[in-house]
């Protein structure tokens, strides 16, 4: 199991150089907007730069993928197929997507979402492995929508936020097909992605058996600070050669 640490468009050489130093990988948020799927010199430079560490791509947050639409699913789809493709590109280990629910007073929303979502994460395929990722929904959302084939990355600051479930509970309902975590905090009012919160994010840590991407967005020297207590919890279960 391997530490990521997540990485955008501002801060992507200060967390390169920290992914170096700390021999973890980094998780790359360039692509979670639809426009950089299909900026060609970008993803050239930037396969090139992360060539030595390893790398999760997180796919476009905006994925409509219960739309009854035709023409907004096809269109949802060639994006996320596009974000497939450049993952391959990076030798990523996954690829990262929001499930894309949102609550509704409208009769019968739940539904259609699940139907939804269900038919639209079946046919999106790997390699590399794919990977739904908890926004607003619950673990009964999740456990309805996550096909046979694809996995859970539990977004431990938007179970927070946004559930009652605590991370325990994910744990038991999910267990082995869990395969990322976004370890971030908040104060149960906003999605803040911090290290300070209502959460213990080391006791976290040492619960979770898979990958996971520290998602936070503080000042550089205070995730270098958390770094080493993060990797300490993990002593004897990380491993970057897996
Ligand atoms: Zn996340």
């Amino acid at each position: 199991m391997s530490i990521f640490i997540s990485a955008g468009e501002e801060d992507f050489r200060e967390k390169l150089d920290l992914a170096k130093r700390f021999s973890v990988g980094l998780e790359l948020l360039h692509f979670t907007s639809y426009e950089n799927l299909y900026n060609r010199k970008k993803i050239n430079g930037l396969v090139r730069e992360t060539r030595d560490v390893p790398v999760v791509i997180h796919a476009p947050y905006e994925v409509v993928s219960f739309s009854t639409d035709r023409i907004v699913r096809k269109f949802v789809m060639a994006n996320c197929e596009r974000a497939l493709k450049i993952a391959r590109m990076f030798r990523a280990r996954r690829a990262i997507f929001h499930a894309g629910y949102y609550s509704s007073k409208s009769k019968g929303h739940d539904e259609k979402f699940t139907k939804g979502a269900l038919n639209f994460f079946s046919g999106l395929r790997g390699p590399p492995e794919i990977a739904v990722e908890n926004v607003r929904e619950d673990i009964n959302l999740m456990k309805v929508i996550l096909s046979p084939g694809k996995k859970l990355c539990l977004d431990i600051g938007h179970a927070n936020l946004y559930t009652n479930q605590a991370v325990p509970d994910w744990i038991r309902e999910f267990g082995k097909r869990m395969t990322h975590a976004h370890l971030h905090n908040n104060d149960g009012t906003e999605d803040s992605h911090r290290i300070s919160g209502y959460m213990d994010l080391i006791s976290i840590a040492k619960m979770l058996k898979c990958d996971m991407s520290l998602e936070v967005f503080d000042p550089i020297h205070d995730i270098e600070r958390l770094l080493p207590d993060i990797l300490d919890a993990k002593k004897g279960q990380h491993n970057q050669s897996e």
